[in-house]
C-alpha cells in the first residue's frame, strides 16, 4: 500500500498550514510540503541513488525541513535515521557503523561531530544547507512529482536508538505500521483532528519528538509549529500567540515552565491539555498546572512500541493523579510476575505488550531482540500495578529495583515520598553496596533554597517510609545530571 500522507493532505488542504519554524516564522502548505519532499525524493533517486531499504543519517535541528524528510521517507521507501547531535565523535561514529547509511545529512554546527567516521563515508555526506535549498525553493514552484512506491506496514521508516539512560545505545527500528497504528491509538485517545496545533520541542533522535505527536498530526492533516531548541519563556508566549490546542513536555520542562516568572500569567485557555511522558511527573506540578486551567494527561510509553501506550484521560488528571491511565485501543497488555505467570489484578507485575505498535526488534542486533521480545510480546522492564478500578501506576524500572536485606525496594518510591518534602527541588535513589543489607538506598537530593543539611530528611523518611526503604546515605547535590530529554542519568551517579 502507498502510504503518502502529504500527498493525501496536499489535495484534500492544500492550503492549510502544515509546518512552521517559530524562530522565522517560516511555513509550508501541505501543498508546498508535499512539492518540496517530492523534488527531494527526485533528486535523493537520481542524483544520489538512493532506494527502498537505504539509510539517511541525519544529524540537525528538528524544525519544518526536518520533518519534511519523513514524506521524503514515505515516497521513497528510505529509512530514516536521526542521530543525537550531543554525542560525542565517537559515539556518532558507532552509530554510523551500526546503521550503514547511504547518505548522511548534516547542520554545518554539528559537521565537526563526524570528524570520526571513516573517510569513504565522508563522501556520502550533504549540508543540510544544500538540502533545505532543494526543499525550499521546489516548495515555491510547486510542480514536482514523484510516484510513491507502495510499503509494507513492516517496512522500516525510522531507525531510532534509545537514549542509553541504562545501557549501551540500541537502534530500535520504527516500522511503518508502527507508524499508523500509532497515530490511530493516539487519535483515538487523545482525540487529535486536522484542527489540532502541536508545538513540538522535543528533539528528532527521541522517539517523543517524532511519534509522540508529531507524526499522528501530520497523519491526521493538523499543524505543527516546530521549536527546535526549548526555551521556557518563549514555549509560554508560543503557547499563548500560536493558540496551541495540545502540546507535549517530559517533567523537566513542566518544572521549568512552571518556575518561569511568566507562567501565572500565561493565558492556557487554547489548550486542550498537556501531555506528559517519559518519567514520572512528581504529583505537585500536576496540581500546580491544574490550578491554571491546564489538565496534565500523563501518558507513558517507550521507544520500542508506538511509543504511546497508556493515557490519563483529562477528568482523571487530579482525582487518579500518578496514575498513567489506561493502554490504548490496538495494544495488548499484561503484567507479569518473575517466573513468568500473569501477576493477580492488584500484584505488580512486569509490563508486557503485544500489538502492532511493536518493533520487530534492534538493527543488527539479534541478541537484544531476542532478549526483549517472546512469543511477539514485548517485555518492557518496567514495573506497573493496577488500582481497584483497573488504572495503571509505573511503579519503577525493574533495573532501578535494589535489594535490602532481602527486601526489594523501588526507588521511584522513595523519591516520591522525598519530593512531598516542601524544601526539596528533586531527588534520585540509587542501591550502592553494603556489607550487612547487601546495598542501601544513597539520595542525591537538590534543595530549592541552596541549604545543605539533611537530618531533617532522614526523619521525614523514617515517618512516612518503612525503615529499609530509608535511604541510609544522602548527598545534596546543586543538579541531577540529565541527558537531552531531561531524564535523570543514573550511570553518572554513584
Ligand atoms: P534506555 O532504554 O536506553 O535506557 P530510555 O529508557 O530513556 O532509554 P525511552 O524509550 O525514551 O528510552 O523511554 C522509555 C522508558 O521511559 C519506559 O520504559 C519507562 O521506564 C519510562 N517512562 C515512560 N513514561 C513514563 C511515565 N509516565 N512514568 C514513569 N516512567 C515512564
Amino acid at each position: 500500500m502507498k502510504c503518502d500522507w502529504f500527498e493525501k493532505w496536499s489535495t484534500y488542504s492544500p492550503n492549510k498550514l502544515a509546518v512552521k519554524n517559530i524562530e522565522s516564522g517560516l511555513g509550508y502548505d501541505y501543498k508546498s510540503l508535499n512539492h518540496g519532499a517530492n523534488a527531494v525524493a527526485n533528486i535523493f533517486e537520481k542524483e544520489y541513488n538512493l532506494t527502498k531499504g537505504d539509510r539517511l543519517l541525519v544529524l540537525a535541528d528538528f524544525d519544518a525541513e526536518y520533518v519534511a524528510l519523513l514524506g521524503v521517507a514515505q515516497k521513497m521507501g528510505i529509512i530514516l535515521v536521526p542521530i543525537n547531535y550531543r554525542l560525542s565523535a565517537s559515539e556518532i561514529a558507532f552509530l554510523v557503523q551500526n546503521s550503514e547509511p547511504s547518505l548522511i545529512i548534516v547542520a554545518e554546527e554539528y559537521r565537526s561531530l563526524l570528524n570520526e567516521v571513516p573517510k569513504l563515508l565522508q563522501e556520502k555526506v550533504i549540508a543540510f544547507s544544500q538540502y533545505e535549498n532543494w526543499l525550499t525553493s521546489a516548495s515555491k514552484e510547486q510542480t514536482a512529482e514523484y510516484t510513491s512506491k507502495p510499503l509494507e506496514e513492516t517496512h522500516p521508516a525510522f531507525i531510532l536508538y534509545t537514549s542509553g539512560t541504562t545501557g549501551q545505545p540500541k537502534g530500535a527500528i520504527y516500522t511503518h505500521g508502527m507508524m499508523l497504528w500509532n497515530s490511530i491509538n493516539t487519535a483515538i485517545r487523545l482525540k487529535i483532528s486536522s484542527d489540532d496545533i502541536y508545538l513540538n520541542v522535543m528533539p528528532p533522535f527521541h522517539t517523543g519528538g517524532w511519534n509522540v505527536l508529531t507524526a499522528p498530526i501530520l497523519h491526521f492533516g493538523g499543524t505543527l509549529i516546530m521549536m527546535p531548541k526549548f526555551d521556557s519563556e518563549k514555549v509560554l508566549e508560543a503557547l499563548e500567540k500560536e493558540e496551541i490546542s495540545i502540546s507535549m513536555l517530559v517533567p523537566t520542562m513542566v518544572r521549568m515552565l512552571s518556575e518561569s516568572e511568566n507562567f501565572k500569567q500565561t493565558d492556557f485557555s487554547q489548550l486542550r491539555y498537556m501531555i506528559v511522558g517519559g518519567e514520572a511527573l512528581p504529583i505537585p506540578l500536576i496540581e500546580q498546572w491544574n490550578e491554571q486551567g491546564v489538565p496534565i494527561r500523563q501518558g507513558y510509553g517507550l521507544t520500542e512500541c508506538g511509543p504511546n501506550i497508556t493515557s490519563l484521560e483529562a477528568e482523571d488528571a487530579i482525582r487518579k493523579r500518578g496514575s498513567i491511565g489506561f493502554p490504548n485501543f490496538y495494544v495488548d497488555t499484561k503484567l507479569m510476575d518473575e517466573n513468568g505467570v500473569e501477576a493477580g489484578p492488584t500484584e505488580k507485575g512486569e509490563l508486557w505488550i503485544k500489538g502492532p505498535i511493536v518493533t520487530p526488534g534492534y538493527w543488527k542486533n539479534p541478541k537484544e531482540t531476542e532478549k526483549a521480545i517472546v512469543d511477539g510480546w514485548f517485555k518492557t522492564g518496567d514495573i506497573l500495578k493496577k488500582d481497584e478500578e483497573g488504572y495503571l501506576y509505573v511503579v519503577d524500572r525493574i533495573k532501578n529495583m535494589y535489594i535490602s536485606g532481602g527486601e526489594n525496594v523501588y526507588p521511584a518510591e522513595v523519591e516520591k515520598c522525598i519530593l512531598k518534602h516542601p524544601e526539596i527541588k528533586e531527588v534520585c535513589v540509587i542501591g550502592v553496596p553494603h556489607e550487612k543489607w547487601g546495598e542501601v538506598g544513597k539520595a542525591f537530593v537538590v534543595f530549592k533554597n541552596g541549604r545543605k543539611e539533611v537530618s531533617d530528611i532522614t526523619a521525614y523518611c523514617i515517618k512516612h517510609l518503612a525503615k529499609y526503604k530509608v535511604p541510609k546515605h544522602f548527598e545534596v547535590i546543586e543538579e541531577l545530571p540529565k541527558n537531552d530529554t531531561g531524564k535523570i542519568n543514573r550511570k553518572l551517579l554513584s
